[in-house]
Formats: structure tokens, sequence, C-alpha cells
């Protein structure tokens, strides 16, 4: 345990500030004066449109030395480098790769309060986890594996045996410290990919299904991708784990969301051996920003992963049950009506925050 945490904020764009501005406010409200320390740094569309760098390299170092980043969002349109690639993913994608944070968590959990088209279908619930590796498949074509030539561009999927080791490890490990799936309590997880048609995802599912040996008491199961994007209409109950490549889990995980009450409700972590970054799932969301309508909840989440996260690295229980105590805040908020206007409620980031931070004091 340490005295204290230091924090790298970088706010980004649209509603990036509003949703990270939220979610220090509950974080402070959480937490003792100090045990905190958050720091700004630029870095996203409009820091590129102002100066010609999305990504300052002093940003790079301070987010690499702090304990965990938080990001709020970054994008906006317009703002593209000549390759035709958009100057607010450059945050994320460095860091992913420089950080090496392999390992993207998003939780999908539909909360009592919140309406969603599917809770007819799922009885018991929605509450899954989409472990997304992040840090190659088909992005890998980031950095060396892409070629644009003339008429043809190419992008190259690749997968490491130690890469797809590591992030169906976590996935296990994530299923036997979870409740299992909300409809049969089984604790269990599913290899999503196509390894029916491409080799590089043959290679994924063989992989996977050697580690699933060391984890006998996790049920353990595949699905291909399309079809596993209607069974996540149609049976979200049965989900508990699903690991998958790292484009799959960028699609799946925004169909996810939609099913628990849209992008807003969505968090997201992303972790390495010894860095974190979190960030809601969604981006800036340019049409709503400076309305103070944007849904913080997903942000407010994602910081709350930041506190699971660094209690378990530093041992600190102060971390833990403030995670805890947020956590419990939100259902109340949601289940008590407390809704912004995606939710089709009229709630606005203020309210929200206000709401929460006040449950966090009592
Ligand atoms: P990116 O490319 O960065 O992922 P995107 O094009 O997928 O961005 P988002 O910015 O994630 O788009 O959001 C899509 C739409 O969803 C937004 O335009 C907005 O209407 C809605 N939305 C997203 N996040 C929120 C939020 N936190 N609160 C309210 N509405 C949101
Ligand atoms: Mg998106």
């Amino acid at each position: 345990m340490k005295d204290g945490y230091e924090i790298a904020v970088v706010h980004g764009d649209g509603i990036g500030p509003e949703v990270c501005g939220a979610a220090i406010e509950v974080l402070n409200a959480a937490l003792d004066p100090g045990v905190l320390r958050f720091a700004e740094y630029p870095a996203g569309a409009g820091h590129f449109l102002a100066t010609g760098e999305s990504l300052p390299e002093a940003t790079v170092q301070a987010c690499g030395a702090a304990d965990a980043i938080l990001h709020g969002a970054a994008g906006l349109p317009g703002a593209v480098h000549p390759d035709g690639t958009e100057a607010g993913v450059d945050f994320s994608l460095k860091l992913r790769f420089g950080l090496d944070l392999y390992a993207n968590i998003r939780p999908i959990r539909l909360y009592e309060g919140v309406e969603s088209a599917l809770a007819g279908i799922a009885p018991g619930g929605i509450d899954y986890v989409i472990l997304r590796e992040n840090s190659e498949g088909l992005y890998a074509a980031r950095g060396a594996g892409s070629l644009l030539r003339g008429d043809v561009a190419v992008d190259t999927l690749v997968q490491t045996r130690e890469g797809i080791e590591r992030i169906v490890r976590k996935a296990f490990e994530l299923a036997r410290l979870s409740d299992g799936a909300p409809e049969d309590g089984v604790r269990r997880v599913t290899c999503c990919d196509k390894a029916n048609v491409l080799r590089s995802y043959a290679f994924f599912r063989a992989v996977f299904d050697r580690i699933a040996t060391e984890f006998p008491d996790i049920e353990a199961e595949h699905a291909i991708v399309d079809a596993m994007s209607m069974y996540l209409v149609q049976r979200p109950g049965h989900y508990n784990v699903i690991v998958t490549e790292n484009m799959f889990g960028d699609i799946l995980s925004d169909l996810a969301a939609a099913t628990i009450g849209g992008l807003g409700m969505a968090p997201s972590a992303e972790v390495g051996e010894s860095n974190g970054l979190f960030q809601p799932s969604h981006g800036s969301a340019p049409d709503i920003a400076g309305q103070g309508i944007a849904n913080p909840y997903g942000m407010v989440l994602s910081a709350a992963s930041m506190l699971d996260w660094l209690g378990h690295r530093h041992d600190d229980a102060r971390l833990l049950d403030a995670a805890a105590r947020i956590r419990r805040a939100t259902e109340e908020a949601l289940a008590s009506g407390c809704l912004t206007t995606d939710l089709k409620g009229s709630a606005t980031t203020r309210a929200v925050t206000d709401i929460l931070c006040r449950a966090l004091a009592a």
C-alpha cells in the first residue's frame, strides 16, 4: 500500500472532459484527500488541430510513470492524418502498444432501472465480461504489418502463442473470480473466433483449448463471431466471460453495450503487467458535446475499475472499498431513476454527478 497514487488524467475531446470531470468528482467524494493526486496532460484531436501534434511525448512519459491513467475520450470530425487515420485514436493506440496494455476488460451489465430491449429475453439479467485482446490481432497492423501501395492496402492479423496464452489465462482467472453466468450460475469462458475460415483464429482456438485444460473448474466453449453477434442478442444471460481477438472485441463490445442501455453505460479497463488505462468504451460523441447531457456512468464505472485494479495491485483496502461504494451508489442512482437522455431520462451530467457524490458523502 502507498500513501497516495499519481493519476495521469487526459480529458480528451468532445464529451471526454465532461465525463472525466464527473469521474474525478466522484473519486474525490469516495476517498480521503491526497489518496489520489490528479495531474492533467494534453492529447487528442483538439490538441492536434491546435498544434499539429495529437500526442506530446511529455504526455506519453507522464502516463507511463503514473500509477494509473484516466482518460475521457478523444476524436473530432476533421482531425485526420494525411493517411486518413484519426488523430483521436493515437493516444489510446500508442499507450496500448507502448505500455503493452494487452487486456481490455469490458464489463457488460444491465443495471436495474435501465431499460433494455432484451429484458424479457434475459430474465436472470445480463452480466458478462468481454475480454478483448488488446495488443495484437488485426490492430497490430497499425505497427509493422500494414502495407499501402498504389491501389492495394493490406493489414495483417497477427496472433502469437504468448499473446493468446496470456489473454486466455486472464479470461479464466476473471471467470474464477466471478459469480458465473446469470442464467445458470456456471463459470464459463467462451472463445469467440472465426476458426472455421481463418488460420490465425484456428490457432487462437487451439491455444485456448490447451489453456482451458489448466482450469478444469471452469466451463470452456467456442462460438464463431457471426453466430456470437446473434447469441448476444438472443441469449445474453448465458455468458460469463468472452475472450476474443482485438477487432472482434471492438465490434462485439459496441453491440453488447447497446443491450445494456447504450455506449454511455459501458466501462473499459486496459491493463498490462504494470500499467492501466481506464476510459469508457464510448468515443467523444461530438453531437452532444458541450450540452451537459453526456452520460457519465460508463466513465464513473471505469474509474471504479481503476480503484479495483490499483487496490489489488497495492493491497490497499481503501481503494477496494471505495470502488465497491461507487458501484453501490451507481446501482442506487440508476434504480432511483436518475437517467440521462440516452437512457430516456432527463438527468444532466451534473445531476448524476451530484447524486453519486451525495451518496458517497453520506
Ligand atoms: P469512436 O470512433 O471514438 O469509438 P464513435 O463514432 O463510435 O466514436 P461515440 O462517440 O462512441 O461514437 O458515440 C456514438 C453516439 O452514441 C454519440 O454520437 C452519442 O450520440 C452516443 N453516446 C456515446 N457516448 C455517450 C454518452 N456517454 N452519453 C450519451 N450519449 C453517448
Ligand atoms: Mg466506436
